[in-house]
């Protein structure tokens, strides 16, 4: 009788430990556990992805053993997130749905019986009011024109090419939108989400872990918004369901620089490959938004390098964007541009007038609000969900 109670206990034992694989870790900022051994490292296949370059090869699950604290969200198992490559082609149809519009105008205007000066203006006025920018706007219709006089065009399908080909170069199909999210010999990459509060920056940190993820990466959260208290449950939530170790702090408005100094270090121990910092996105006044994003900076490089800064706007907001995109360029070194609910406006444009304005890449694109609505941008399939077709 003892003997077959002992094997119930070992069962019982084993039963829980299994279950624990599928918590995704959460740590407390300063109450964190004795730091883990950094995982060891499978082989890394090449592929492409995210960074553009070789990722590891199966998506980690939450290191074994790991135990989310009292009080943490029920456990949900850890998904496994599909790999981030051509999600812009598969999501071309939520661009179409609402860029279309913008698309059919211009190809109607190109192909009238009458291609005359009022033509030209038209299409000219259809790029500005798509959000583009008065200067690239009148650019792209010189350089049109010009197309459009010197071979004589007229047919549908060749003015089309003409207006695909210079709505790509206006967007830029050399710049570069790798993101750098791989590991400098023992420290992660860490990458700095800023931007104003309602852009979908939390939402972001959550897809773009998801992506990291499922491209085969190992993620850890930092949530350093804590100004808004549910951007940390929201983190949270995100990492449970991926197998991100989060990082969050025991009180609201802690110090967010302290939060995504714990991220980091955490980070290190655990070994993992990109480390992600939610921060709190309030225009207060410059000087303040200065301090904050500086100081979480300056904390970040005491452990290691910020590898990006990426500003997420909101797409929809037009002008009022691109004045946020100022002041963030202003504070702090963006390195990229997240744009974000690029599925709800019909002015694509933004995104010349963004990449303009700072002179970074959009490198990110948010189209939607499923887990797996984050894209790496690509001009040429932007512009053919713009064109249809
Ligand atoms: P934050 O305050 O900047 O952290 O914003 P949140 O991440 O909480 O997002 C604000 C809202 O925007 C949420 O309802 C998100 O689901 C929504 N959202 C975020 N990204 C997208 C997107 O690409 N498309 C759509 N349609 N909604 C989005």
């Amino acid at each position: 009788m003892e003997q077959v109670l002992i094997v119930i206990a070992v069962i019982a034992v084993l039963g829980v430990g299994g279950g624990a694989i599928l918590l995704a870790p959460l740590v407390r900022s300063r109450r964190r556990p004795p730091p883990e051994p950094p995982e060891a490292l499978p082989g890394r296949p090449s592929g492409s992805g995210l960074a553009g370059t070789v990722t590891r090869e199966a998506p980690p699950a939450a290191e074994p053993g790991a135990v989310a604290e009292p009080g943490a969200p029920p456990a949900i198992p850890a998904e496994r997130p599909p790999p981030s490559a051509g999600r812009m082609v598969r999501l071309r149809g939520r661009l179409a749905r609402s860029q279309s519009a913008l698309g059919s105008v211009l190809l109607s205007l190109l192909s009238s019986d009458r291609l005359d000066e009022q033509a030209w203006e038209e299409i000219e006025d259809t790029l500005i009011t798509a959000d583009m920018g008065v200067v690239p706007a009148r650019q792209l219709v010189e350089r049109l024109r010009t197309e459009v006089k010197v071979g004589g065009t007229r047919d549908l399908a060749e003015l089309r090419a003409l207006l695909r080909a210079d709505l790509i170069e206006a967007i830029g199909p050399d710049m570069d939108r790798s993101l750098h999210t791989r590991r400098h010999g023992d420290r992660p990459a860490v990458v700095l989400m800023v931007g104003v509060n309602g852009t979908g920056k939390t939402t972001a940190c959550g897809k773009l872990a998801r992506a990291l993820i499922g491209d085969g990466q190992s993620v850890l959260l930092g949530a350093a918004d804590t100004f808004r208290a549910a951007a940390a449950d929201q983190l949270q939530t995100w990492g449970q369901r991926v197998g991100a170790t989060v990082v969050r702090s025991d009180k609201d408005g802690a110090d967010p620089a302290s939060v995504a100094f714990d991220a980091v270090s955490e980070g290190i121990s655990r070994g993992v490959d990109t480390v992600i910092v939610d921060t709190a996105g309030r225009l207060h006044t410059k000087a303040g938004l200065m301090d904050e994003l500086g100081k979480i900076k300056r904390v970040i490089s005491k452990q290691a390098e910020v590898d990006e800064v990426l500003l997420v706007l909101d797409a929809t907001t037009g002008q009022n964007g691109l004045r946020q995109a100022r002041v963030f360029a202003e504070v702090v070194d963006v390195t990229g541009i997240v744009l974000t609910k690029l599925d709800g406006t019909a002015k694509g444009g933004i995104v010349v007038a963004v990449q303009r304005e700072l002179g970074v890449p959009v490198k990110l694109v948010g189209l939607g609000e499923g887990p797996d609505d984050l894209a790496p941008f690509e001009p040429a399939a932007f512009v053919d969900a713009i064109l249809g077709g």
